[in-house]
Formats: C-alpha cells, structure tokens, sequence
C-alpha cells in the first residue's frame, strides 16, 4: 500500500508478514554524484516509522482538538483516542491493572520524572555501564562499575543494596545501546525486591525488539521512547507503581495536574497520570505510539525476532571475518544480545568509519560515545583503534524491521574495502 514501505520478508505460513516501515525507497547521494538506496542501520537512534503508525496519525488529525475538557465531539473522540491509546500500551509493556502510564516526551524524561518522586532520602544504584538518561537524574546514587558477566551483576546489586538503610532504587538497562546485549532484568528484579528496593528498567532498547513483560519479570517501573519504536519523535511513557507518583509533587505545574486552585493554593490530582501530565499532552505522539506498540503485537514476536537474528548473526560473522575489526562487548561474543553491534576499525577513527560509509556507500550508522560515555570508554581499555584519536568511541551498527540482507552485506563488503586500505 505505501509508497516508501520496506522489502517484505515472506513469512511463514500461518505468520503475518512484518510490518512495513516507511523510507525504504530513500535514495541518497554518494561521492561521484551517484544515487543509492540508503541503507539506513542507525535503528538503536531513532528508528524509521512503521506505515501502520502513518496510518493511524492520519485517522486521528481531521478529529484533531484538545483532550480531557472539550465537550465537542471532536474533543471526546480525541481524548477516547488518547485514553485508548494509554490503554494500549499499558498491554503492551503487561503492566498489572493499578499501574500508570505516564506518557513523557522519551525515555530521558521518564527517568527524570521519576527521579523527581523518590521518597526522601532514597539511594539509586546504577551500573556506570548505563545510558545517561539512566545514569544521571539521580539526587543520591551508588554507582557500580561495569560487571565481567551476568552474574557479577547481580552479586554486585546484592551487595549494594544489601549495605544501604532507608528506601532504595536499582536502576538498569534491559539491552544496552552499546553492545545490545541482554541483562538479566528478572534476577536482578528478584535481588531487589529481597531488599526492599524497586527497579527502573530502561527498555529504550529492548521492546523494538523483544517482547516485555513488567507483571511475569515483577519489575516496578519501566522507561522507553516512541521514537526508537517505529514512531515519531516526541512521546515515551513512563509505567509502574503509582505509588510514588501520587505521592510527589508535580514533575510540571499546572492546567491538568489539579483537583482545586485558589488564590492561595493549589491541590494536585490523586490520579498518577493526570498528576504528571500537566498541560496539553503530545496526543498525536500517544497515538503513534499505541499505534506501533499495536502494529508489533498483530506481527507477534517470533518472525521479528527470528529474521532479526539472522542478519544480526550473519553482520558478525562478517565482521569478525574482517581482518583490522574489532566488535565490542561487555561479556563476550556468544551472550544474547539484540539487534546492535559496536566495533572499531584499525587505523581509522570511528567518525573516519562513520563519514566514509556514508558518502561513499549511502550507509547510515553511527559513531561516538552514544550517550554512554564510561561504559565506551571501558570497553575500549586496551582495545588498539579505540582510542585512534585520542578520545574513546566506537561505530555503532544497528537494525530493525527494514533491514534487508542486502544492508548487512553492503556493511561488510564496505569495511572490508575501508580496512583493507590502511
Ligand atoms: N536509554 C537507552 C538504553 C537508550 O539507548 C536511549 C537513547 O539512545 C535512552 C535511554 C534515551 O532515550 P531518549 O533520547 O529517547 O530519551
């Protein structure tokens, strides 16, 4: 149906086809004046919309207006869509029926709305291996330096929490945007809860690609963004206990957030997620959201996952059949891991990596630190080519629904020919 949507995969019988994603048709320009299909492998950034959320945008703009207080029927129908939408997602990450969903602008901004509502006095263990927005909101935090295996994790967790007094918070990611590897989110959940503590997982990374289940992995609350989950910029949800919420004073003050305002006071909502979603809300980006969160249910996990980790497993075999390339990881090469690869290439700095690809090959990826500076920079310790020039960061390669093989194998034959050449 649309224009710009993907190559589909033939599915399996009895499958539905993958959704599409919109842009694959994308041409860029490459040195010489050339055009090619761009062969977008920056998913773990923000990835491209699924035509299914187009389609939902579009429905809802000629019944566009203000949710919660209209009496029109252009209101109403907007705030049952918006509701509806709340609805979605709160299936989609299994939350328990008395959670909220608090829609945020992304995860940064889940996390810092959290942060805003810990209970005096309360410590935050996080590893330094997390994503900024995971590593830093926090008033009071004990950091934890990246553990050697999953294990050490845990243990470390244990530990931590076991020496603090008063209430407690562990914070970690679900699959980190370095390496896409897993953590094991349902032991420490489990190590937490023995003392006293609740987690924040950051899934950011994780429900693009794998199915999440807050109720089944008892985890207290979770952080993702609409933008890394086949929809537009500018909605992520924060969902959990509402406990905490209701009890904090607004993240924003203002219309929405109240009970009862006079000249003297104000009385703030009850209610977790009025509370927090002072002032007119991103309805359009609610439904994007809901909409993509829909879009990947219908598909079911299991041929997404199933063809993601064919063209992840066939980029690393190509990669570490590239003389000069170096993949990074945090607890070696067979750990379970999602769609994301970082490396480095000898004698070429990352942004060298980085810029060559993209004029010379029409591939996008991305070079840096990616908002995760002391995990890059451990990660890179001893690693020759981390450091070319002088600072530590890596390329980072990563993919999604459009994703085709023919992406994976232009990456690898361009890295053969940039490492070949120093
Ligand atoms: N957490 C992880 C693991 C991420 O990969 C990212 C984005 O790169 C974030 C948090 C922050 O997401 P956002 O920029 O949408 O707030």
């Amino acid at each position: 149906r649309h224009r710009s949507g993907s190559v589909q995969q033939a599915a399996a019988p009895g499958e539905r086809p993958l959704p599409e994603v919109l842009g694959a048709d994308l041409e860029v320009p490459v040195k010489g004046g050339r055009l090619v299909s761009y062969a977008n492998l920056d998913y773990a950034a923000s990835a491209p919309c699924l035509a299914p959320v187009n389609d939902a945008v579009a429905a809802a703009l000629p019944a566009y207006s203000s949710v919660h207080r209209g009496a029109g029927y252009a209101s109403q129908l907007t705030t049952a869509r918006y509701e509806q939408a709340r609805q979605t997602v709160r299936g989609f990450v299994g939350a328990r029926p008395g959670d909220a969903v608090v829609f945020t602008r992304n995860t940064t901004d889940a996390t810092n709305l959290l942060s805003r509502c810990l209970p005096a006095g309360t410590t935050v263990v996080v590893f330094d291996s997390e994503h900024h927005a995971s590593l830093l909101p926090w008033p009071q935090a004990v950091r934890l330096a990246p553990p050697a295996f999953p294990g050490a994790a845990v243990r470390a967790a244990d530990e931590a929490l076991a020496a603090i007094e008063g209430p407690k918070l562990l914070v970690v990611t679900a699959a980190s945007n370095v390496t896409g590897e897993l953590w094991p989110i349902a032991a420490l959940a489990h190590i937490a809860h023995r003392h006293g503590a609740r987690i924040l997982v950051d899934a950011a990374q994780l429900v693009p690609h794998r199915r999440l289940n807050l109720t089944a992995l008892d985890l207290d609350y979770v952080a993702f963004s609409g933008h890394k989950l086949y929809a537009p910029f500018g909605a992520g949800a924060l969902v959990g206990r509402p406990d905490w919420l209701t009890d904090a004073d607004p993240y924003l003050r203002g219309g929405g957030a109240t009970r009862a305002v006079t000249a003297e006071s104000a009385e703030w909502s009850d209610d977790a997620e009025q509370r927090h979603e002072a002032g007119t809300p991103n309805v359009l980006g609610a439904i994007a959201l809901a909409a993509a969160c829909d879009a990947l249910t219908a598909t079911g996990w299991l041929p997404l996952v199933r063809e993601e980790e064919r063209l992840l497993a066939r980029l690393r075999a190509a990669l570490a059949g590239i003389e000069g390339v170096r993949e990074l990881s945090l607890w070696g090469p067979d750990h379970p891991r999602v769609g994301i690869v970082s490396f480095v290439v000898d004698g070429w700095t990352p942004r060298e990596v980085a810029e060559a690809l993209s004029a010379e090959y029409g591939i996008g990826v991305r070079d840096g630190k990616f908002c995760a500076h002391p995990l890059v920079t451990h990660l890179l310790d001893g690693v020759p080519g981390g450091c070319a020039d002088g600072t530590a960061a890596a390329v980072r390669a990563s993919i999604g629904l459009g994703t085709t093989t023919e992406h994976v194998d232009r990456l690898a034959a361009a890295l053969r020919d940039l490492a070949s050449r120093r």
